[in-house]
């Protein structure tokens, strides 16, 4: 093992920063090989930190000059190690110019100021303005910013930065300048610039006050057809947050600026927001139904960073969950409003709540599980997780389950009255709740310090001659690194109870007159027993409605029980709950038959007589019905396993989905029928939900893979007006013996060959199909439109297989994981952000069969021992192998 780990920082090793920033002004000399950058800024000393000297954090950076107050420092005037630049001094107030030189043509990591087709992008989160300029880069460090951009007029037509253009001209060189002002202060890690050959869509915009905002979405030339989409997201986002929080925009100008190299989703940059080309480029031709709603909800989530991390930002990266989890909330709950029906907002909490289950919930049980606020970490960009943004915001639903929508706001007004302007702490956002609804929570900080997805475990008793029922709860939290023993949660389980004919029953408990159908019981001790009267009928639980606490809910329900919630309860979510449970339990039997040579795999009349009636209800919306029939993915059912076999899993899925499709094949048929769209195509609910019913029914019969299903996927391939009916078209073919599917494979590629988030499709459906393995992988790697170094184009194929492959992946002959080690150390040389999210691929190796595990560990091994690791890639490693 090499020992030249970098060190851990710690959360209670906070201190605050010996000198604020109040001004920055900037200048760049864009040039790719040799951009020049003039920093001046105005330093006060603070007095609540107890060192002499202003610190200054730099990366990668060729330092030209300092001057303090006008004063030339030489080198024994600072101290220069490690990336922090030191500079003893005591004074109040200092001006302080740095000049650094920097190659932004040769920054592959995406971090810093980069080139990307050309054109120059930043990405500053959450420490890549380090690779700017010296500065104190640490999110408590709020200043003003102006910024000069100088460069060549045909190369840089366009030159952005936060906030107002002031003035624009010619340099009479052949370049030109821009000069931009931000009126309110942030942390380094918000600022952004842009400059390059873009065109733009733009619109202005009435705003609640009366105020008019202009609007732009920038892109490449040949993409102004593709930008409708984000810039309708962006007005209604900007709409949402006024009506539902009271918050408008603050600036005159917001911008959307699409690129094509990019680490994340986007980047709420003030003013100047940067988005990777996948969630702002759309139209029917390239984009699908899931791209439309990814688009709208990751433009509403960057917009909604405007007031959540922005205007309220973070005191340290500790504290990330309090401006992602709160975020990921709002847009959840936009999405869900841009739904609007009842039925639509029970299918997006369902999405929501699969990725919590697929990929939140492994990573709380594994190497690299932390709580929703970490106490330490070694490299902050591994700490964007699902925990952070999606299991935070989890935590901020409860709040609202617990103190209801209207207690929410007046918690939010109150955080937004004492803190507009700084930069605080998780417990700041619960303080606000709790003050403002006169609440105790204190209870509820474990939530933030505790690692694990607690289960609550639920017994009832049924009396009938005192007509009361007795429900139960204990809960138990397994350990995670460094939390041997867990204190007990407080969590709100919302429970219901339905009668003999499936109806809400009213709730008679202690406490609560007005009987409800719905109460939400707050579990607070390990276990408590809540006891309801006036039961007249033995009844049948609905737990966790609508999942109102990240758990796993353990309760000993009948098959029957099961079958009655699917059909009956008034809860949408835990009707498919219920469906889920029944599809858990046969594919998990299924699995273990299958891991026994000699017991044949049998059907199930029960549960497929279930899916029938769900599958034919059509007073159920379309999108809700396509939610029930399709079954728990193969990483769901592996959690459930002591001891994981993907190859048993993959076996038991297949056959479910096999009989299934047998056994349903004419409601398959007639709900295909039945569910087409005609007319042009439009991304709204109601007509997505369709195809993604009738899609379902496609990929069902797909699986019988006879001539009839591979008519159907090609007739369907070959009349698509819409890429959603053609990637599910190419999806069916590519994984059947279907004649067209080589033909088919290669017609959209050159199709589609100018379109390189299409292109993100194809090798993705690739990686992904059934018959693809890693020679397959490695054959679509030297095809002339793959590049590593491209993250989207990486991810689609390198991440698609190691992640969206699971039988291939886990290949018995360790293949997959030499493959998965092979490209680690290569990506890491490139980019050790994109290198350290692959490097999680082997999370969980020690949950497989111990044939599987040597070889996991062997490539793990292979990874660590590798002599120039990024301290991502170091970190997620040496905690996996730990
Ligand atoms: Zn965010």
């Amino acid at each position: 093992m090499r020992t030249d780990t970098s060190p851990a920082i710690y959360r209670k090793d906070y201190t605050p920063p010996s000198y604020w920033v109040r001004t920055v002004e900037m200048g760049f000399d864009l040039d790719p090989s040799a951009t020049r950058v003039a920093t001046r800024m105005t330093l006060a000393r603070n007095p609540a930190s107890a060192e002499q000297a202003i610190v200054l954090h730099g990366e990668e950076l060729e330092l030209v000059q300092i001057r303090l107050n006008g004063k030339n420092l030489a080198k024994r005037d600072y101290k220069l190690v490690d990336g922090l630049l030191r500079i003893p001094t005591k004074a109040e107030e200092i001006t302080l110019e740095i000049e650094t030189l920097i190659r932004p043509d040769k920054n592959t990591s995406l971090m810093g100021l980069y080139v990307s087709n050309g054109n120059f992008f930043t990405q500053c989160e959450a420490e890549g303005f380090r690779k700017i300029t010296y500065f104190p880069d640490r999110p408590d460090v709020m200043a003003q910013y102006t910024v000069m951009l100088r460069g060549d007029k045909k190369k840089y037509p366009v030159l952005l930065s936060n906030g107002n253009l002031i003035e624009q001209g010619d340099l009479g060189d052949g370049r030109h300048y821009a000069l931009w002002e931000d009126p309110f202060k942030k942390p380094s890690y918000l600022f952004a610039l842009v400059a390059g050959q873009l065109v733009c869509q733009e619109q202005t915009e009435k705003l609640k006050s009366g105020r008019e905002a202009l609007l732009q979405v920038w892109v490449e030339e040949g993409n102004l057809d593709k930008t409708q989409h984000a810039m309708d997201s962006l007005v209604n986002s900007i709409h949402w947050d006024e009506e539902r929080y009271g918050l408008e925009l603050d600036l005159d100008r917001f911008m959307i600026v699409a690129v094509g190299d990019f680490n994340m989703g986007a980047m709420e940059n003030k003013g100047l927001n940067i988005f990777n080309t996948k969630f702002v480029l759309a139209n029917p031709r390239i984009a699908t139904d899931t791209d439309y709603a990814n688009i709208e909800a990751v433009v509403g989530h960057e917009y909604f960073h405007n007031w959540t991390g922005n205007r309220v930002t973070c005191r340290d990266w500790f504290q990330l969950s309090l401006k992602e989890g709160l975020t990921v909330f709002r847009d959840q709950e936009f999405s869900a409003d841009m739904i609007g029906t009842d039925s639509g907002r029970a299918v997006k909490r369902i999405d929501d709540v699969r990725v919590l289950r697929q990929a939140q919930f492994p990573e709380d049980a594994g190497p690299m599980a932390h709580p929703v606020r970490p106490d330490s970490f070694v490299e902050i960009s591994n700490f964007y997780t699902v925990t952070i943004y999606e299991k935070g915001a989890e935590v901020v639903r409860m709040y609202q389950t617990l103190l209801g929508r209207d207690g929410f706001c007046k918690g939010m007004d109150l955080y937004f009255e004492r803190h507009d302007g700084r930069a605080v702490e998780c417990d700041d956002f619960r303080a606000a709740m709790m003050d403002a609804n006169g609440r105790d929570l204190t209870q509820f900080e474990r939530w933030y310090s505790q690692a694990g997805t607690p289960r609550v475990k639920v017994t009832t008793s049924y009396d009938a001659d005192k007509q009361t029922y007795d429900i139960t709860l204990a809960q138990s939290c397994p350990p995670t690194p460094g939390q041997a023993k867990k204190q007990p949660f407080h969590i709100p389980v919302a429970i219901g109870l339905l009668d003999g004919k499936g109806r809400d029953m009213p709730l008679s408990l202690k406490g609560h007159s007005d009987q409800p159908t719905t109460l939400v019981l707050e579990l607070t001790a390990t276990q408590q027993t809540f006891h309801f009267t006036n039961v007249t009928e033995q009844p049948v639980p609905s737990l966790l409605r609508n999942f109102s606490a990240p758990v796993v809910l353990d309760y000993d329900y009948s098959d029957a029980d099961l079958a009655f919630l699917m059909a009956h309860d008034s809860d949408a979510f835990n009707r498919w709950e219920a469906g889920q449970r029944l599809a858990t339990r046969r594919l998990l039997a299924l699995t273990e038959a299958a891991q026994q040579a000699d017991s044949p795999l049998s059907v199930d009349v029960a549960l497929s007589a279930s899916l029938r009636a769900s599958l034919n209800d059509v007073a159920l919306d379309p999108a809700f019905r396509e939610t029930v029939l399709t079954l728990p993915a193969e990483t769901v059912i592996a959690e459930q396993m002591e001891v994981i076999d993907p190859q048993a899993i993959h076996t038991a899925r297949r056959f479910l989905r096999l009989s299934l499709a047998k056994d349903l094949r004419q409601d398959f048929s007639r709900v295909y029928a039945a569910n087409q769209t005609d007319g042009p195509y439009s991304p709204d609910a109601a007509s997505s939900g369709k195809r993604a019913l009738k899609n379902l029914a496609l990929s069902y019969l797909a699986e019988l893979d006879d001539a009839d299903a591979h008519t159907l996927a090609q007739a369907q391939y070959d009349s698509a007006n819409n890429m959603t009916d053609r990637m599910a078209a190419l999806a069916a073919l590519a994984n059947s013996q279907a004649p067209g599917r080589a033909a088919a494979l290669a017609k959209f590629y050159s199709d589609f060959e100018q379109e390189p988030l299409v292109i993100d499709k194809w090798f993705s459906l690739q990686a992904m199909a059934r018959t693809t393995d890693v020679a397959a992988v490695q054959t679509l790697m030297k095809h002339p439109a793959f590049s590593i170094k491209n993250p989207n184009r990486a991810r689609s194929l390198i991440f698609s297989f190691c992640n969206g492959n699971p039988s291939r992946f886990h290949a018995a002959d360790g293949s997959g994981y030499a493959f998965w080690a092979e490209q680690v150390i290569a990506l890491d040389a490139i980019n050790p952000q994109v290198a350290a999210r692959l490097a999680r691929s082997l999370d969980r190796w020690r949950k497989y069969a111990p044939a599987l595990q040597e070889k996991m560990r062997a490539a793990l091994q292979q990874v660590a021992d590798t002599a120039k690791l990024s301290k991502d890639t170091r970190e997620v490693v040496g905690k996996s192998l730990a």
